[in-house]
């Protein structure tokens, strides 16, 4: 049984970072958690950890929200495995679980921990007022292209069909309650009007939210965070920038987007304090070339982790062996670049 005696409960309850992750019915400790303070509720008994998240790791996330969990309450995590794996029969092969752990002698209406599952972007959530993109990746068209068409079905709109950059007003009155949000997910902002830009900074100014919240912001055209710089200084608590590097080769096939070389040289050219890399989906890399692009990231002390993942849509790519993408996120760490992702396969991040 996970969580329940042993190592790991005493590395959550002394603070350290740790992770679970299942594979073939067995768990597996290895990577880290954040930790947060929690409010209590009465009735949780002692050492038993509460699942407030659990979410597959090879395909699309499918999350039960927190309130759902809470619900249920009390189950020991073999119970929620079970309930869970009754109501969602298509879930399977591995699980990222959020959970909360109670420790023995807590009592009712006291603080306890918090312990997020943090390999995955946790709580996240994309905020769409501006969608679309030219850059034409060829991995789009199973991704976020297909998504935008069943989109579009729904609300009727002819350019989320086609993919066409365009503005969804209305949603600059919603920005999402989840802690992180993903400012045009579904798209490239680097398209976006610089004028309904200031209107996307002036919404997320104007949002009071309960918590604090992280609002990422990525671009296949990272020159394009230049024109806000300041904006985003002025924000940096709050703000993340990244950019996508599926390889240091460059590949004009895959993208019309800047070459992943001019993306790495604006990246690195960039003067902020909160950056990340996403590695995803991998393509082929040189990973002598590749590797020290990341030191020369990790060696101005602003990168706060690099998201590593495997084309989970089946797009065909010219991706690297398994063995070679372990090589690499290995030589990553051994810089002490924190590396996170999803769909990474037997890959131990
Ligand atoms: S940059 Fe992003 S949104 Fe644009 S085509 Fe490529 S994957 Fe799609």
């Amino acid at each position: 049984m996970i969580f329940s005696i042993g190592d790991h409960v005493e590395m959550i309850k002394s603070g350290q970072k740790t992770q679970t992750r299942r594979r073939a019915g067995s768990y597996i400790v290895g990577r880290s958690y954040s930790i947060q303070p929690g409010r209590g509720k009465a009735g949780i008994v002692e050492g038993r950890i509460k699942i407030t998240n659990k979410v597959k790791e090879y395909s699309t996330c499918s999350v039960i929200s927190a309130e759902d969990a809470w619900d249920e309450g009390l189950y020991t995590p073999l119970k929620f495995e079970e309930l869970y794996s009754r109501m969602y029969s298509g879930w399977f092969v591995r699980w990222a679980y959020t959970f909360e752990y109670v420790p023995r002698a807590q009592k009712k209406g006291r603080g306890f921990m918090t312990v997020y599952e943090s390999n995955m972007y946790p709580e996240t959530k994309t905020w769409n007022p501006f969608v679309g993109c030219r850059f034409d990746c060829l991995y789009c068209e199973k991704s976020f292209k297909r998504q935008l068409k069943r989109v579009s079905r729904n609300i009727g709109c002819p350019l989320c069909y086609t993919y066409t950059p365009h503005y969804h007003e209305h949603r600059l009155r919603k920005i999402p309650s989840a802690p992180n949000v993903f400012v045009v997910g579904t798209g490239d902002i680097s398209f976006c009007d610089p004028d309904f830009v200031i209107r996307i900074f002036e919404a997320i100014e104007k949002h009071k939210p309960r918590i604090e919240k992280t609002y990422f912001f990525q671009t296949k055209n990272p020159v394009w965070f230049n024109k806000y710089l300041r904006w985003f200084k002025d924000n940096q608590d709050k703000v993340i920038l990244i950019t996508t590097l599926e390889t240091n080769i460059i590949n004009r096939e895959i993208s019309k987007a800047p070459t992943v070389i001019k993306r790495f040289q604006a990246f690195c050219e960039l003067d902020y304090p909160r950056k990340v890399v996403t590695i995803e989906p991998v393509l082929e890399f040189d990973i002598n070339e590749f590797s020290y692009w990341m030191s020369l990231l990790q060696d101005q002390g602003n990168l706060e982790y690099v998201w590593f993942g495997f084309d989970s849509k089946n797009c065909g790519l010219n991706e690297p062996s398994e063995r070679k993408a372990q090589a690499f996120v290995d030589g990553l760490k051994a810089l002490g670049i924190r590396v996170r992702g999803k769909s990474v396969r037997g890959l131990i991040v």
